[in-house]
């Protein structure tokens, strides 16, 4: 029985257990928060800073190997531990280095033609400011590290947010990138599932819609030509192999239909392609296919982390979407925080909830989500709409 070491305790890796329960395996989890939902559903839990390296160290060699569903770790500390305790950690730290800065990742992609937005690294505020005169408004301005669910961006419509935003960040100047802001007709994401035989395969295609830069809802199958999704399927293998990760590598892309004179990419039905980012873990999006495929995002790091054979997940029949349930829906009793799920009596077409188990509701924490099933797309959509607001 092997023991797979989680780095972060939130849903991402509770869901990821679930799964390499299915194939007898154990799991422990690292998280600093003793109140994370890991915490409450396993024994197996160390609580530890992600900088104490001796409880980091005892965590790899207890772990036969080790995973993380969270990015901010220092990427030269896991590499220190890798070597001296040589627990293979999916994916690499190498991985984690690109990925977890927004500039490191963004040069990654424009030094080997992946299509990427125009941006820049602005290392301290007399960068920001020249830079600033180089962009047309509106554009974003985002941290290059620690930033989530649009925490950490700043959209720029004019020269007074700029000013604003240089208040602001004096306190406490953080490197940023500028990027352009894309006219988006629509937000994709692939997942690549690659094991350590350089076996690759993708899960479906996605469509995302994001409100206020948090993920909303998942649909599937996705709203677009066939030939355009094999596009998105080809350029996430693409990158997956280059970055050569082994574990799953989630790319998130904006599509565009609108021509921009820095676009040197190819253009397919009327679709212009952008990756927007990578994250070298199960993604929010990818929570669908626990119900719309015959292996989830769970499933697929399962077999890689426990190196059994890896096959390509398909699409089940009909059409999904999948809302994310965030902290407004909770209602707080004395100390606790519930959801009223009586609403589902009269929504039959939803055919899974799954709540995190968090013990805390905020305003746009991701507390859990669920999933519609309908014969057509706008019901599923709609099925969703009616769900959210009859929780209200
Ligand atoms: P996070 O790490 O929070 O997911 P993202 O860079 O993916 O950060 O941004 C979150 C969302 O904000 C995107 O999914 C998109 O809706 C919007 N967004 C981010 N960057 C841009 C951009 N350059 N142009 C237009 N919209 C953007
Ligand atoms: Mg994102």
């Amino acid at each position: 029985m092997k023991t797979v070491g989680v780095l972060g305790g939130g849903q991402l890796g509770c869901m990821l257990a679930d799964a390499l329960f299915k194939l007898g395996a154990k799991v422990q989890f690292y998280d600093p928060d003793p109140t994370s939902p890991a915490y409450f559903r396993t024994q197996s839990f160390v609580q530890g800073g992600w900088e104490d390296k001796k409880k980091l160290e005892e965590f790899f060699a207890t772990s036969d190997i080790v995973t993380y569903e969270f990015e901010n770790v220092s990427v030269n500390l896991l590499e220190e531990i890798v070597q001296k305790t040589g627990t293979q950690l999916f994916p690499s730290a190498q991985v984690l280095a690109t990925t977890q800065n927004r500039y490191l990742e963004k040069t990654f992609l424009k030094n080997n033609d992946f299509p990427v937005c125009q941006f820049a690294l602005a290392k301290n505020i007399h960068e920001a400011n020249i830079i600033s005169q180089k962009f047309n408004f509106p554009y974003i301005i985002k941290t290059a590290t620690g930033g989530y669910d649009g925490k950490g961006q700043w959209l720029i419509k004019n020269k007074e947010d700029f000013e604003s935003f240089i208040k602001e960040i004096s306190i406490k100047f953080v490197e940023i990138i500028f990027e352009e802001k894309i006219q988006i007709e629509l937000e994709a994401s692939c997942i690549v599932a690659r094991n350590s035989n350089n076996k690759a395969v993708c899960l479906p295609v996605f469509e995302n819609v994001h409100k206020n830069h948090i993920l909303y809802n998942t649909t599937l199958p996705a709203h677009l030509p066939i030939s355009v999704q094999e596009k998105l399927k080809s350029i996430a293998l693409k990158a997956a192999n280059k970055l050569n990760v082994t574990g799953l590598l989630t790319t998130e892309f904006f599509l565009s239909r609108k021509i921009n004179p820095y676009y040197k990419f190819e253009c397919i039905e009327g679709y212009y392609i952008y990756i927007n980012e990578f994250a070298p873990r199960p993604h929010n999006s990818g929570h669908i296919s626990l119900n719309a495929c015959n292996i989830s995002q769970f499933n697929a790091l399962a077999h890689i982390l426990l190196n059994i054979p890896l096959q390509t997940p398909k699409l089940n029949d009909g059409f999904y979407c999948m809302g994310n349930l965030l902290g407004d829906t909770w209602i707080e009793q004395g100390n606790k925080y519930q959801l009223n799920l009586n609403a589902w009596e009269k929504n039959p077409e939803v055919i899974d909830v799954v709540l995190y188990g968090k013990s805390e509701a905020k305003k746009n924490r991701k507390m859990g989500h669920f999933v519609t099933h309908s014969l057509n797309r706008e019901q599923s959509i709609l099925d969703a709409e009616k769900f959210r607001s009859d929780l209200n």
